[in-house]
């Protein structure tokens, strides 16, 4: 299958997910997460419809920029606060946001860009000393933080990514507690220029459907549309 036809397959059944559990799937962005993929291939994806893609790297993205089409690109990956500076006037959304230094840091580069960046707060949802993202308990003070001190930055919602699992549904259990966080969070009285809960990120190739069972509004889809990674 060409990388189009997987995009559409994997579109369909996002949509499908969507419908079974009776969300309209509008409420639901399918993002291509490009990570080791070249822009052409991006560039197809394109084409079969993609509107968002995820990558986790800044220098890959900026090595792709502008050869790939117009798109609204997402900063998906652990984001150093040497490297916000070179993507803060090309990304839409960082998902990965888990300090205060590093949203002051994005604050700092969106004023001087004259923008409002979108974020997510990173969720490390079982704790695992190897992945990036704050603890659930830690959420509501570091939000409560971010919006009410930092201008030019919207705190949008959570991004979530549960540990490796054999079975999609091992998944849920971190879904739900992410959808809960987020739900949460959508009673908590903050200032609407800085606060906007209305995204939750999650679900990938292996577990997007529960993902979307669950609530996600964005999920995050790389190997199931490009096909294995090739790491350099
Ligand atoms: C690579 C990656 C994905 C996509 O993973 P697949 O299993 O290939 O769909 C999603 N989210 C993040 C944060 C990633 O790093």
């Amino acid at each position: 299958m060409s990388i189009a036809e997987r995009y559409k397959e994997i579109e369909n059944r996002k949509n499908e997910a969507a419908k079974r559990c009776g969300r309209d799937p509008k409420e639901i962005t399918l993002m291509a997460v490009t990570k080791t993929h070249t822009a052409a291939e991006i560039n197809e994806a394109i084409d079969a419809g993609a509107t968002d893609i995820g990558e986790n790297r800044v220098q890959e993205l900026l090595e792709k920029y502008d050869s790939v089409k117009t798109v609204r690109w997402h900063l998906i990956g652990h984001l150093q606060t040497n490297k916000v500076k070179n993507i803060i006037d090309k990304v839409v959304m960082i998902h990965s946001v888990d300090s205060l230094h590093l949203a002051e840091e994005i604050n700092k580069r969106a004023a001087a860009a004259g923008i409002r960046m979108d974020i997510l707060i990173e969720i490390n949802s079982a704790m695992e000393a190897t992945k990036s993202g704050i603890a659930a308990e830690e959420l509501e003070k570091l939000v409560k933080v971010i919006t009410t001190g930092l201008k030019n930055v919207r705190v949008c919602g959570i991004m979530c990514i549960p540990p490796m699992a054999l079975e999609p549904e091992d998944a849920r259990p971190y879904f739900k507690e992410a959808a809960e966080l987020f739900a949460e969070m959508k009673t908590w009285d903050l200032p609407e220029e800085n606060f906007a809960p209305t995204v939750l990120s999650m679900g990938m190739s292996g577990d997007f459907e529960v993902a979307v069972e669950e609530g996600s509004t964005i999920v995050r889809v790389g190997s199931s549309i490009f096909g294995p990674r090739n790491y350099r």
